[in-house]
């Protein structure tokens, strides 16, 4: 159901309340697999490579880079004037870990595959929508 913003908030759970929550210290944190050292998205309770149960969230450095996106121009929701962009981000911590996202603080023709971006979060009342917009610096 769209929230009073007309975002369309995610139902949080236990597992995915530290990546839902992070936003409000500034921190994008993904579950990593403490036998392997690999980070995973989304959480869950187990490695999906090794099968270890010893996972957990960890803070990441919230960079990644564009890895694709898509140009949306048609007025789904009234919160969101179009045009925007959709995109998959790679983590800088491990590539193969993608977050679907929207792009921020840019513009449509700005936007390139392997831009490098951060993570701007938009806080709602009791989640943080982990956005990305580009690195400035
Ligand atoms: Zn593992």
């Amino acid at each position: 159901m769209p929230h009073q913003s007309g975002r369309i908030l995610p139902e949080v759970t236990e597992e995915s309340r530290p990546f839902w929550t992070g936003g409000f210290d500034n921190a994008l944190r993904i579950h990593r697999c403490r036998s392997c050292g690999k980070w995973f998205h989304p959480p869950v309770g187990a490695c999906f490579r090794c099968r270890s149960r010893d996972v957990g969230p960890e803070q990441t450095s919230g960079r990644a880079r564009v890895a694709a996106y898509t140009v949306n121009h048609h007025p789904w929701f009234e919160a969101f004037p179009p045009p925007y962009v959709i995109a998959a981000v790679e983590l800088e911590e491990q590539p193969d870990v993608r977050l679907t996202t929207c792009l921020v603080d840019c513009e449509v023709e700005q936007v390139q595959v392997g831009m490098a971006v951060e993570v701007a979060f938009d806080l709602q009342d009791d989640v943080a929508l982990p956005f990305f917009r580009p690195v400035t610096a």
